[in-house]
């Protein structure tokens, strides 16, 4: 059984003491469900000197409905809660398909949604125990994202990529594509005050530094606009086991198509392709046309290119690439209308793959 290092820890009553504890240590790290936190502390990825819980802080929970339609989610509001609401799934499919995928229901019922946008990057060669990680020499990563203290020599060299200046660690959020698919934007706190950006901006693609959140910001509240008449979107999940697994492939997808058929609006995010989650250009490659096969076609060419997996996670890398193309056109065809039942052009792409050893 794995222990955890001391540490110690305070359950913050309030949006302002948890910042303030965050101000006060720079070793300090925050806690919500702690299904993610609590493993990497016993695996030493991390070492905090504080643990600031946040699930006794009332401004943290709760789903708010705006009159508009629009979604307000407090940080603290656990997976779980986003499954059981029925008008969520109704109304923005895709966070609602996302967070249904995510692990267990246990992991669900405790797991939150600032949790998972502030997920820890994985790598095949990290998310190991650190007898494990210490047999190979550790790598840049180890032991733990900056902010929080080191207690082990980084090894310095990303094993995914020798030569890369950078860590490869690869984003693992499932509700991250989803949300930024919706144009959702979060909210981040600290004692200095508020400040609220798009999602896809809380990420930057570098597998230890992979937010832009400031150590002493905490995420309090994520704002997702009302769906727009004639939008449908939707979140597809590749993973190794179907029972409960993290994504090596997840494809986000809103769109707008008017009467007539042409698309007047895309949005097309993928996740665990990098450090962070990828928007694809579909404005360019799909607004203003309609979705017939060929354009479809065409679209997943190009937008396979923004899908570069390494080889860091699992499943071969080859195959990831080639399986992005089938999960882009599966996502297009529910997207406009397809009966699920026969995604003609989907199984025609997926018959002409070998499976993954
Ligand atoms: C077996 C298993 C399977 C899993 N499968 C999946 C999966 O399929 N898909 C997936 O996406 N995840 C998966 N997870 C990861 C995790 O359970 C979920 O992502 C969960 O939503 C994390 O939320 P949490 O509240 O438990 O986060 P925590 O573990 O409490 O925190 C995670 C990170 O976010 C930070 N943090 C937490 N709240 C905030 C906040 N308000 N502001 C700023 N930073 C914050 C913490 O400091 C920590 O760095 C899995 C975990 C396990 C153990």
């Amino acid at each position: 059984m794995m222990r955890a290092p001391r540490f110690r820890y305070v359950a913050a009553r309030s949006v302002g003491e948890a910042a303030r504890a965050l101000a006060d240590d720079p070793g300090a790290m925050l806690l919500a469900g702690g299904t993610d936190v609590v493993p990497g502390i016993k695996r030493r990825q991390h070492a905090p000197s504080l643990l600031v819980s946040l699930r006794r802080v009332p401004e943290l929970r709760g789903i708010r409905w705006g009159d508009d339609g629009g979604l307000e989610l407090g940080a603290c509001v656990t997976l779980s809660e986003i499954v059981e609401d029925g008008r969520v799934a109704q109304s923005h499919a895709a966070l609602w398909r996302a967070a249904a995928q995510v692990a267990t229901p246990q992991i669900r019922n405790a797991g939150t949604v600032g949790g998972n946008l502030c997920l820890d990057t994985r790598c095949n060669y990290y998310d190991q125990s650190i007898e494990w990680r210490r047999a190979i020499g550790f790598c840049m990563k180890a032991p733990g994202p900056g902010g929080t203290a080191r207690t082990e020599k980084a090894g310095g060299v990303c094993w995914v990529a020798l030569s890369s200046p950078k860590c490869k660690a690869v984003s693992s959020t499932d509700l991250a594509p989803a949300l930024i698919a919706l144009g959702a934007r979060v909210t981040l706190a600290s004692t200095g005050g508020e400040r609220r950006i798009p999602l896809e901006e809380l990420y930057a693609d570098d597998g230890m530094a992979f937010t832009t959140r400031r150590h002493d910001e905490l995420l309090t509240a994520i704002h997702v606009p009302p769906p727009a008449a004639r939008t449908r979107s939707t979140y597809w999940k590749l993973r190794r086991r179907g029972a409960f697994d993290f994504p090596v492939l997840g494809v986000a997808g809103a769109l707008r198509v008017a009467d007539d058929g042409t698309v007047e609006a895309a949005r097309i995010v993928l996740g665990a392709v990098a450090s962070k989650p990828v928007v694809v250009d579909a404005t360019s490659l799909l607004v203003g046309g309609a979705l017939t096969d060929d354009a479809i076609d065409a679209f997943e060419e190009k937008a396979a290119r923004f899908a570069r997996p390494l080889d860091n996670t699992d499943f071969d890398l080859h195959w990831r690439k080639r399986v992005a193309r089938a999960y882009l056109t599966g996502v297009l065809c529910e997207l406009r209308g397809d009966d699920p039942a026969s995604l003609g052009l989907l199984q025609r792409r997926a018959a002409a793959m070998v499976p993954a050893g």
